[in-house]
């Protein structure tokens, strides 16, 4: 059997689109619409909006006795106003584990209660070096001494109220989407990455006309970032779960920016062996080239699957992301491979 063809371009251009849609956990109206768009329109493939917000995606397979469980997460790192401060600046809590460190400087997006998009920048409170001088670099970037400055001519607490903000607003940070000699360059690669790889998957099985070997329910998660996964939300009883999202590239790590990886054991523990050596043996059957890695600091919707309640075998694949939760990139190999991957594992 051949796995049909992967479009690389197609699948870049949806993931730029989703990457440019804010979707801070807790805010992810906008990336799941777009991303329910694409699904909803592949003949034959069945999308539902879940109560919590997240997305089911039914693919019919040639047979339906044991129905596999696919999931990725739209939901990304941001940020929540936590005060206005007399400045007329804002204070934020934190949406996801941001680092400060990794968004000083970025430009960022207020969303209203009304709907308004106001925009600003993400700064330390002693930014200016003619002001502050060595109290610049020696500054702890923490919640406390960071800033919104927004775009606005705002002076005081009040102004800045009338422009509708209050506490409790999203806050998202720019991607700063870039695409050179194949790289992607911009912010929340993870997961988004990977949302797009399983849309690639799935075009690419319904334009060559053929079906999964099992039925497929993809379950497009809002609330990764933060842990939660609804096991009750799969239409019926599924025989495994496979997790698709980024794989951790940095000293130590056998991941890189331009495969596939599977990864065997994360901080939650080691993933089902069984399962893990199915797709090993896919991977070589297929010719993908993928990597094998531990993450020392991560977890997956696979084990918040198994916490919440879940009991069938778990897997975790996805391309090598580089700064992972800071300015990531991947590139374009790594995208087709797990998607090539993804097709080989629906396929059989
Ligand atoms: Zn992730």
């Amino acid at each position: 059997m051949k796995i049909p063809e992967v479009d690389s371009a197609l699948l870049t251009k949806f993931l730029v689109e989703l990457l440019k849609s804010p979707s801070p956990t807790g805010f992810t109206q906008e990336a799941i619409a777009l991303t329910d768009h694409v699904f909803c329109n592949l003949p034959g493939v069945k999308t539902k909006r879940l109560p919590k917000g997240g997305l089911m995606v039914t693919i019919p397979g040639e047979n339906d006795d044991a129905p596999r469980g696919l999931t990725a997460h739209a939901d990304t790192l941001g940020a929540m106003v936590k005060a206005i401060k007399p400045t007329g600046r804002l204070m934020l809590t934190r949406v996801g584990g941001v680092i400060w460190n990794t968004v000083e400087g970025e430009g960022c997006t207020i969303y209203t209660r009304e709907g308004k998009r106001i925009r600003g920048s993400i700064l330390v409170t002693t930014a200016s070096i003619h002001v502050f001088g060595e109290k610049l670099a020696e500054t702890p970037r923490k919640e406390e001494n960071m800033e919104v400055r927004l775009d606005e001519r705002v002076t005081n607490a009040e102004e800045t109220k009338a422009l509708g903000i209050g506490v409790g607003d999203f806050v998202s940070f720019d991607p700063r989407v870039e695409l050179t000699n194949g790289f992607v360059r911009s912010r929340y690669l993870d997961d988004k990455a990977c949302v797009a790889c399983l849309v690639e998957a799935v075009r690419s099985l319904s334009s060559a006309g053929v079906k999964p070997a099992q039925t497929a329910y993809i379950y497009i998660n809002n609330y990764e970032e933060h842990g939660f996964f609804s096991a009750a939300d799969f239409p019926a009883p599924i025989s495994e779960l496979l997790a698709v999202d980024m794989a951790a590239v940095g000293e130590g790590q056998t991941s890189d920016e331009y495969h596939a990886t599977i990864c065997v054991k994360d901080s939650a523990g080691p993933y089902h062996h069984g399962f893990s050596q199915r797709l090993r043996n896919l991977g070589d059957e297929f010719g993908i080239e993928y990597k094998v890695d531990i993450y020392p600091t991560y977890s997956s919707d696979a084990s918040a699957y198994w916490r919440a309640g879940g009991n069938m075998p778990i897997a975790l694949i996805g391309p090598g992301i580089d700064a992972s939760h800071n300015y990531e990139r991947t590139h374009t190999d790594a995208l087709v491979d797990t998607t090539r991957w993804l097709l080989a594992y629906l396929l059989n």
